[in-house]
């Protein structure tokens, strides 16, 4: 049987530079609801601050109005794992986790990324999760990069990493059903890269590409529920899930993380591309 022609749109190093300005407003947008959240800020509060810093920057909250989201983020707490609603009603306390995706477009270009932050003083175990999903990212991110470097480098290498991480760093369960994408002029793009998986599959890692990595891992196990509202994804055992994310783009020198303020320098050294430090403010 034949596949599906998997439809990749590959950028130009110039329209990657387009889709930095837009991973740097993401960038910001979460630095500041990162800085904003303590017990008592609501998820609304931290919605308003991201799509004020959105539109400052002259770019638009992708979020907004996507197939009817009525946010500019997504603010998962605790049990929630992705997709959940910002509300008045939802009130962060200490011990919380709160899982924030944000996405911007400037210029027609878009930035994805996602920070799990915590709510005053947590149980270590969580800080320890939060750590094992970065941790995982920046596998996944670095795997692509390598990938690429060597030509050899296929799309599931990056699940691989992540889940190979994940597994390392503890029991946990690695999300089913949601996982990264391609990225540009469209949030959502080909490829789907999943969370988990063997090496050596899917479409060869080229430079041009940029997708969004983006592991999504619980206490417990990593199957799911929707909430009632038709968005909110929970873990369906109660447990509580992290969700961490950057975009990344694939040029012939190295990878660009273009959500990261420091384009990956710290986490990924000399697997970035020596274009990035020129433009790029310090971390
Ligand atoms: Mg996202
Ligand atoms: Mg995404």
């Amino acid at each position: 049987m034949r596949r599906p022609q998997l439809d990749i749109q590959l950028k130009t190093p110039d329209q990657i530079e387009k889709m930095r300005a837009a991973g740097l407003v993401v960038a910001e947008a979460l630095r500041r609801m990162r800085e904003a959240v303590a017990p008592g800020v609501s998820t609304a509060d931290l919605d308003a601050i991201a799509e004020a810093t959105i539109r400052e920057a002259g770019a638009v909250p992708s979020f907004k109005g996507y197939h009817g989201f009525p946010a500019s983020i997504c603010s998962s707490v605790n049990e929630q794992i992705v997709h959940a609603i910002p509300s008045a009603a939802q009130v962060l306390r200490d011990g919380d986790i709160i899982s924030i995706d944000c996405g911007a477009i400037l210029d027609g270009w878009h930035g994805d990324a996602a920070i799990t932050v915590e709510v005053g003083e947590v149980d270590p175990a969580l800080r320890r999760m939060t750590s094992v999903a970065e941790d995982a990212m920046w596998a996944g991110i670095a795997a692509a990069a390598r990938g690429a470097a060597s030509g050899r480098g296929r799309l599931t290498d990056i699940s691989h990493a992540v889940e190979d991480t994940v597994r390392r760093g503890g029991r946990y369960g690695i999300v089913d059903g949601y996982g990264g994408h391609g990225i540009g002029t469209e949030m959502h793009q080909d490829p789907h890269v999943l969370n988990h998986g063997r090496p050596g599959k899917g479409p060869r890692l080229v430079p041009g590409m940029a997708l969004a990595i983006e592991p999504m891992i619980t206490m417990g196990s990593p199957r799911t529920a929707e909430l009632a509202d038709g968005w909110t994804v929970v873990t369906r055992d109660g447990s509580m899930a992290v969700h961490v994310e950057h975009t990344m783009a694939l040029l012939p020198d190295g990878v660009w993380v273009l959500t990261a303020p420091d384009g990956g320098r710290a986490r990924l050294g000399e697997l970035v591309t020596a274009r990035q430090p020129a433009d790029s403010p310090a971390v």
